[in-house]
């Protein structure tokens, strides 16, 4: 049996843990291509206007799983106690049902962190007994699966590449997360961290290769490098808890590389149509701007043009250099060069 697992959203965090429950119950999983100029198309075809990028790129890449017996679309509600995941994660299945050539059967499930490890466990009992699975092999398949999506998220950290960790999450060899010095730091590069969802800051065709981009100019920390214990801290201070668990993982991360003065700038990635970054995004902004921290946003759509991003790109790193350069540099009036030039 093959199960189809389009490269999107999800992929980006979960993978690890769906590829070692199906290849333990002896089902193929079968991903889409990288994403290309055809998929997205198909995906602003399939999916609905208002929609936001990484739902489209989803449709696209439904259209390009073929010879397979089922597309797999889990529903995920929440990963953890106390959140959820965002509106438009929560409509999948339906809201991506017209990208679903004809004929061909979706197989889902609810997973509700939330209700508990025995509650989702029972939802993966049922799942497997569509597939013709006994409980006992479910039951194995799931610690299988969670020991491939423990060893990903152990092999975060500094220097950490996407790619290469999925690979190996995998496998049955440990995976030694990077220790601090993974990104060999060099006093004289920049370090510049990219804030966003991981489905953006990964999906090099999407983001037009920023990540690569930067990362030959400076040294790049991302929201997943941060340990949820950090994540925590960091929100204290907020009057009201953030209901999504991507957006507290983005805002608590965000706001640690605000205070970290070894980071010389942020470039917050977002989406148009994201109704959760339209929030955290302005947070995240204020809190750079109180601490007069480098910040940039850059927001990306389908028509967004690599020209463009590139001019922003090497404006803002000048900015940022120049800033390090002049930053001890008090004039006559008592007020530090480019104090007010934070923001392109
Ligand atoms: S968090 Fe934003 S980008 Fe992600 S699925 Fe929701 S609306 Fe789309």
């Amino acid at each position: 049996m093959k199960i189809g697992f389009p490269r999107a959203l999800y992929y980006f965090e979960h993978f690890p843990f769906w590829a070692g429950f199906f290849n333990y119950l002896d089902i193929e999983v079968v991903t889409s291509p990288s994403t290309h100029r055809q998929i997205m198309d198909e995906g602003l075809k399939k999916a609905s206007d208002e929609t936001c990028l990484p739902l489209k790129l989803l449709a696209g890449h439904i259209r390009f799983l073929k010879n397979v017996d089922y597309i797999f679309l889990p529903r995920i509600v929440s990963v953890e106690a106390n959140t959820y995941t965002c509106p438009k994660f929560l409509g999948i299945p339906e809201s991506v049902l017209p990208a679903v050539p004809e004929g061909m059967n979706v197989l889902t499930v609810t997973l509700n962190w939330r209700n508990g490890k025995r509650q989702v466990l029972k939802e993966l009992e049922v799942l497997g007994s569509q597939l013709g699975k006994s409980k006992s092999d479910v039951r194995k398949a799931f610690r299988a699966g969670l020991e491939c999506q423990h060893k990903y998220q152990d092999s975060m950290g500094a220097g950490w590449e996407f790619e290469k960790s999925l690979r190996e999450s995998n496998q049955p060899s440990i995976i030694k997360k990077p220790k601090d010095g993974g990104l060999n730091p060099d006093k004289e590069r920049l370090r510049i961290a990219l804030v966003g969802h991981s489905y953006l800051t990964h999906e090099s065709y999407a983001n037009l290769n920023l990540l690569n981009k930067l990362r030959e100019k400076a040294d790049v920390e991302l929201v997943q490098n941060v340990n949820s214990e950090d994540v925590e801290s960091h929100l204290s201070e907020l009057r009201k808890k953030i209901f999504w668990s991507h957006s507290k993982q983005i805002f608590g991360a965000g706001k640690k590389f605000v205070l970290d003065q070894k980071i010389d700038g942020i470039i917050y990635l977002t989406c148009f149509g994201c109704g959760t970054d339209s929030m955290i995004q302005e947070l995240v902004s204020r809190k750079a701007r109180e601490n007069h921290k480098p910040y940039m946003v850059v927001t990306l759509d389908e028509h967004s043009g690599e020209a463009g991003l590139v001019t922003r790109l090497e404006a803002f790193l000048d900015m940022v250099e120049r800033r390090r350069a002049h930053e001890g540099y008090v004039s006559t009036y008592g007020k530090c060069l480019d104090r007010d030039s934070n923001a392109l």
